[in-house]
């Protein structure tokens, strides 16, 4: 694994925007009392993920309080179920 796959993610790009500040990232990580919004594991520096919840693509808005603080596992979950809803919406 060369994280080759990942980057080819379009949803990843979009979520990871430019309002996602430095502050905007620390509020979110304090109000989650710096664990996983999805599985409550303790957040380190290192393994944090951030994500916007609604997803932008299915029309949320990239304000920091939409802003979730996820560990790997879970922001890995939340960008299949992204993507699998895209997918959905294409076919209708
Ligand atoms: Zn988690």
């Amino acid at each position: 694994m060369r994280g080759g796959e990942e980057a080819a993610h379009p949803a990843e790009a979009i979520t990871a925007g430019a309002h996602l500040t430095d502050e905007a990232r620390s509020a979110a990580l304090e109000r989650q009392c710096h664990r996983c919004a999805g599985c409550n594991a303790p957040l380190t520096a290192g393994s944090t993920h951030f994500d916007i919840r609604p997803p932008v693509i299915c029309g949320g808005s990239p304000l920091p309080g939409n802003l979730e603080a996820l560990c790997p596992f879970c922001h890995q979950n939340f960008m299949r179920r992204v993507r699998v809803r895209l997918a959905g919406h294409r076919n209708k």
